[in-house]
């Protein structure tokens, strides 16, 4: 089998490497990227020097001999140089005539040189390996520079034999961490951390703090930055309702006759667009929001969740290859008592919260209690399931009892579906297809396969390892928005409708439902573990990255999710 220390190096990778191991690993072998302000910045410096221009003359040729207009001395601007024998490849920005023949690399940067007004390591081991593939093509070089967009500076310093030895060994060890089953450990309370636009999925000091790397105290940990923070969930439930596109901006026309108003919303401005039952929408909006990486889900006008599209598969197969390695192994049984422990856990507490004190409520938290201790020693996921259904059982009968506590009208038959029988329920399994599309984005994003779970099984077109995820959840996202919502009179019975055993949501109860579910995935809650504030959907995020490592070996056991 080929290895990957024959495959040429990328000089921006030794870059990376040279600024943290762990992102050259997690960028160039696993195949994450994320932009970030900084990563945009940096394109757009870079539009200029990435458009090819200027012919690079013969070696040793002397400026007159170059394919130069006027009597500038010429440049050649995005030129790719490989090197079979240093195993080099990459793109030089900018290749400037000296004089006599000599030439010089000149590469693009979008910050500041360092305070002394240097190179900074990471460019100057990149530039250095950029002379030795213009010397390894017969060029001379003498000297290498970066263009410091930041501070409009040019640097410029010399080539010595230190340096190409010192760059080459940076080359040898980038290709040592390319042969790496897991990526290096993360920097220990690094500045570099807080601009590195892979924070979000390398997620520093969390690993640290769950593999004993650094010495975090609770609270000390530094709260994950969340991507997009101003672009919010689009949902569109009217059935009719046509999707078109008109620039940056999405159109939305309602259906004739409709009492909702057309809408235009920027691109820029949405993370997912939601479709329920019949809304039109053409290719070329499609297109648009798959270049611009917004997935689109589809449900039916029952809210049953269809799925979604999504432009590309996360490129880190390492990640799904652990998956699928790990499905029947000890390690899912170990990822599965802790996701339907925090589940009968997180029960508990909403059932403390909400139930009137007395010997009823002592009781049945001190049984959740007793199965929760069970599930977490569960020898089988068959008996885990059997724990799961005994708090569960637990569980809905009391839930009923709060949400009929002032009207009849929302007693439950039990938790039914497919379909539902009670408003109740209707509202609950509505609000749990939102979930499962929240959870399967974030599986998806840490580079997991949505089909194959740890503990749901596998079957045509059910996304386990979303349902997996979202069971610490169920009861302090979906069950907490319904709860509150009849208690609070959001809703009433009239707002729903029966044909024969099945009720459905009419309109305004499905909008109401979304509202109190989104409010609540906004919501922000102290991390139990971590002691940052963070959003619930940034958290189902953050579990879903931390399960990928359990699974890939990086992290020893899943870390827990329990409110307080
Ligand atoms: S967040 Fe820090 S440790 Fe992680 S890849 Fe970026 S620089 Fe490296």
């Amino acid at each position: 089998m080929r290895s990957s220390f024959d495959d040429p190096l990328q000089l921006r990778a030794v870059n990376a490497h040279v600024f943290c191991s762990r992102l050259f690993w997690l960028e160039y072998v696993a195949g994450e990227f994320v932009d970030n302000a900084h990563t945009l910045e940096g394109s757009h410096v870079h539009r200029r020097v990435d458009k090819p221009g200027g012919a690079m003359p013969a070696p040793h040729t002397p400026d007159e001999s170059a394919e130069n207009e006027g009597d500038d001395p010429w440049h050649t601007r995005s030129l790719w140089l490989s090197d079979d024998t240093s195993g080099l490849t990459g793109k030089l920005d900018l290749v400037d005539l000296v004089d006599e023949g000599r030439v010089m690399p000149v590469d693009t940067k979008k910050g500041k040189p360092t305070r002394d007004g240097e190179l900074w390591e990471a460019d100057r081991a990149q530039l250095t390996l950029q002379a030795l593939l213009l010397k390894a093509h017969g060029y001379r070089v003498e000297s290498i520079a970066a263009w410091y967009h930041g501070s409009r500076q040019r640097v410029v310093e010399v080539l010595t034999p230190e340096m190409e030895t010192w760059a080459l060994g940076h080359a040898m060890s980038a290709r040592h961490t390319r042969s790496l089953e897991k990526p290096p450990a993360p920097l220990v309370d690094s500045p570099k951390c807080r601009g590195c636009s892979l924070n979000v999925v390398c997620l520093p000091d969390e690993v640290n703090a769950l593999t004993g790397g650094g010495a975090h105290e609770e609270g000390e940990i530094r709260r994950v930055l969340v991507p997009d923070h101003d672009a919010v969930p689009v949902y569109v439930t009217e059935s009719g309702t046509r999707i078109g596109l008109k620039q940056n901006m999405l159109k939305i026309t309602p259906r004739r006759g409709s009492d909702m108003e057309p809408a235009e919303v920027g691109l820029g401005a949405m993370s997912q667009l939601n479709l329920m039952g019949g809304v039109q929408i053409t290719t070329q909006a499609m297109q648009a929001l798959l270049r611009r990486d917004v997935p689109v889900s589809f449900f039916s006008y029952g809210g049953f969740y269809y799925g979604r599209t999504q432009s590309a598969t996360s490129r880190n197969v390492k990640v799904r290859i652990a998956q699928f390695k790990q499905a029947e192994s000890p390690v899912a049984l170990d990822i599965a008592r802790t996701l339907i422990a925090d589940k009968l856990y997180n029960a508990r507490v909403f059932l403390r919260r909400h139930l009137p004190q007395g010997p009823e409520s002592k009781r049945v938290l001190r049984k959740l209690t007793r199965i929760r201790k069970k599930a977490e020693k569960a020898e089988s996921a068959e008996q885990l399931l059997g724990y799961e259904g005994e708090g569960a059982r637990q569980y809905w009968s009391h839930f009923n009892a709060l949400v009929q506590a002032d009207d009849e009208a929302w007693a439950m038959q039990g938790r039914n579906r497919r379909p539902p029988r009670d408003p109740v329920n209707a509202m609950l399994s509505f609000g749990y297809a939102l979930l499962v599309k929240d959870a399967q984005l974030a599986v998806e994003a840490a580079g997991l396969d949505a089909y194959l779970g740890v503990y749901h099984t596998a079957h045509h077109g059910r996304p386990s390892m979303a349902l997996d995820l979202m069971e610490p959840f169920r009861r302090l996202i979906v069950d907490s928005a319904v709860y509150l919502m009849v208690r609070r009179g959001e809703v009433s019975p009239e707002h729903f409708v029966r044909s024969g055993q099945a009720v459905a949501m009419k309109t305004h109860a499905r909008k109401a439902l979304i509202a109190a579910y989104e409010r609540r995935m906004t919501e922000s809650v102290i991390h139990p573990l971590f002691g940052y504030a963070i959003s619930y959907r940034r958290i189902i995020a953050v579990q879903a990255r931390l399960l990928a490592r359990v699974l890939t070996g990086e992290i020893e056991e899943m870390p827990n999710f329990r409110t307080r």
